[in-house]
């Protein structure tokens, strides 16, 4: 029986993840959430875990009293989160902590050599270097959440090293598909926020309206499987079945499809290599035909962004993502525009400045000082 920690488990990845425990019989031995404690004691009283952390303080001595009765031990504040992602009997973490919060407990638990499923693409994007050296000193495999990156690698299989021409990386286009620059200058949180195909936590639902989604998702596949953004073609892909794609050398273009249901990625993560039955099986009949455009980077301008940090290198990717999640909050809480978004993070991205040798501590800083750069700039 596979044994759980779960980081980020009251989220829609979270709380996906525990129906996939729970179909499979798994054991949870740790969680791990922000504030929401009603959901969080709801977890307790179902997966008795050994440890439950709580990041907001006041939120976890509030919890900690109303699961007195219980044997889980709950831990809060950054430390507590950290402690959540090493448990030792644990043997796979599955971190789905939103944003660069998901940083250091994906460390930790990377530290104390447990294979990470990883839905936190944050992890890889500020900090894909140094996150895949430690990887490689602890001899621990990241296999991904994402199902963008679960159809990569799904694809992947079997294929030799040296046979990939190309990743076919395929995206939504999220709410404003076909939208033009002035359609989309008024769009408000609530229109941004539903998202025809994916039910997602608020930030990713609001970067994939951007197109931010797929540029961070585009840094985290060159992590993941070693290439370039020339070697990533991004495609539109409106109906969400056709999960990505990898060409080989041969023209032989492999393809992994199935519902736009995470549970699947997320099931094949934490069985991986194994399969297991199905959430949602995929009738073609049904869906009857698949579209296929190419973006619109002049109007999606983040996406283009990304890519331009990435090939900056250094401590870029860390700023424009801490920008993004600094100006995702401001338009979520009504205090700028769905355009000043990419424009805040354009801005703060061409202010940040570079380091040699970067360390987490200077990812940690230039995510940082992005954050108050789109404060004050907003
Ligand atoms: P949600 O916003 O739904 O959930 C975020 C989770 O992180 C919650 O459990 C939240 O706790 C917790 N959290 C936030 N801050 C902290 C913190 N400082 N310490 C500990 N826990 C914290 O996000 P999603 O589930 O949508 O996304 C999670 C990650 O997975 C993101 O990186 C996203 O990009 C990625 N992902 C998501 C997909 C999806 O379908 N949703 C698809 C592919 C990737 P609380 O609720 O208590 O505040």
């Amino acid at each position: 029986m596979k044994k759980l920690t779960l980081l980020g488990s009251t989220g829609s990845i979270g709380r996906q993840s525990l129906s996939v425990a729970r179909q499979n019989g798994y054991e949870v031995l740790s969680l791990a959430a922000g504030k929401n404690i009603k959901l969080l004691e709801e977890q307790i009283r179902e997966f008795r875990p050994k440890v439950a952390a709580v990041f907001d303080e006041a939120a976890a001595k509030e919890l900690s009293l109303k699961v007195r009765d219980t044997s889980t031990k709950v831990l809060s504040g950054v430390d507590g989160v950290l402690e959540a992602a090493a448990v030792k009997e644990s043997d796979i973490v599955l971190s789905a902590i939103v944003g660069i919060a998901g940083l250091l407990p994906t460390l930790t638990a990377i530290e104390n050599k447990k294979t990470i499923a990883l839905a936190n693409k944050e992890t890889l994007v500020t900090a894909g270097e140094i996150v895949k050296k430690k990887a490689k000193e602890n001899n621990v495999s990241i296999i991904p959440v994402d199902s963008e990156h679960s159809a990569i690698f799904q694809s992947l299989n079997g294929t030799k090293k040296g046979q990939l021409k190309k990743i076919i990386l395929t995206a939504s286009g999220g709410p404003f598909f076909g939208k033009n620059k002035k359609e989309l200058e008024n769009m408000t949180a609530k229109e941004a926020l539903r998202h025809p195909n994916w039910d997602m936590g608020a930030k990713i639902t609001i970067d994939s309206a951007t197109l931010m989604n797929k540029g961070l998702e585009v840094i985290e596949a060159c992590h993941l499987f070693d290439v370039t953004p020339e070697k990533i073609e991004v495609v539109v892909h409106t109906e969400s079945i056709l999960h990505s794609a990898v060409e080989l050398t041969d023209g032989a273009v492999i393809a992994q499809m199935g519902t736009p249901d995470m549970r699947l990625a997320i099931q094949y993560a934490l069985t991986y290599p194994e399969r297991k039955e199905a959430f949602s099986r995929l009738d073609l009949t049904a869906v009857g035909k698949l579209s296929f455009y190419k973006p619109d980077t002049d109007t999606f301008g983040c996406l283009p962004l990304c890519i331009e940090a990435f090939n900056k290198g250094g401590i870029y990717p860390a700023a424009v993502n801490g920008a993004n999640e600094e100006s995702v909050r401001l338009f979520l809480n009504g205090k700028i525009g769905f355009l000043d978004i990419e424009r805040l993070n354009r801005m703060a991205m061409e202010n940040a400045e570079n380091k040699d040798n970067v360390t987490i501590d200077d990812i940690l800083l230039a995510d940082k000082a992005a954050r108050e750069f789109v404060r004050q700039n907003a």
